[in-house]
């Protein structure tokens, strides 16, 4: 769905089905410990381009509302691979576990070898 700012996004929702004005990010709402989701975090969050840049079936996001210096509230986002067990520190990129283990891997130099 796209959200608010025209991107498409995996956690966006939105219902404006019979009057209802309901719009809401899912990924967001699952951290309990966020600030509160408003529509204009969108413009900036990182999230739609780590998810177009990486598709791992492995990586799972957490993300919460933080506050730049103090005043900007921007999406912080986690990664965490599931396969590995650990974090990841360059969600655009993953882990690059999986990486070492496809076709044409040792050609590449990927395999660590
Ligand atoms: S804040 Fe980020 S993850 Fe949430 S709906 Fe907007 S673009 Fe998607």
């Amino acid at each position: 769905m796209r959200n608010p700012a025209g991107v498409e996004c995996h956690f966006y929702y939105e219902d404006y089905h019979r009057g209802r004005e309901h719009r809401e990010c899912r990924l967001i709402a699952r951290n309990r410990v966020s600030e509160r989701w408003t529509p204009k975090l969108c413009q900036t969050c990182p999230v739609p381009r780590i998810l177009q840049a990486n598709a791992c079936p492995h990586m799972i996001l957490e993300a919460r509302v933080g506050r730049r210096f103090g005043l900007l509230r921007r999406v912080r986002v986690e990664a965490f691979c599931t396969r590995q067990m650990s974090e990841v520190t360059d969600p655009m990129v993953g882990c690059g576990e999986c990486h070492r283990h496809r076709p044409g891997a040792a050609i590449l130099g990927l395999d660590g070898g």
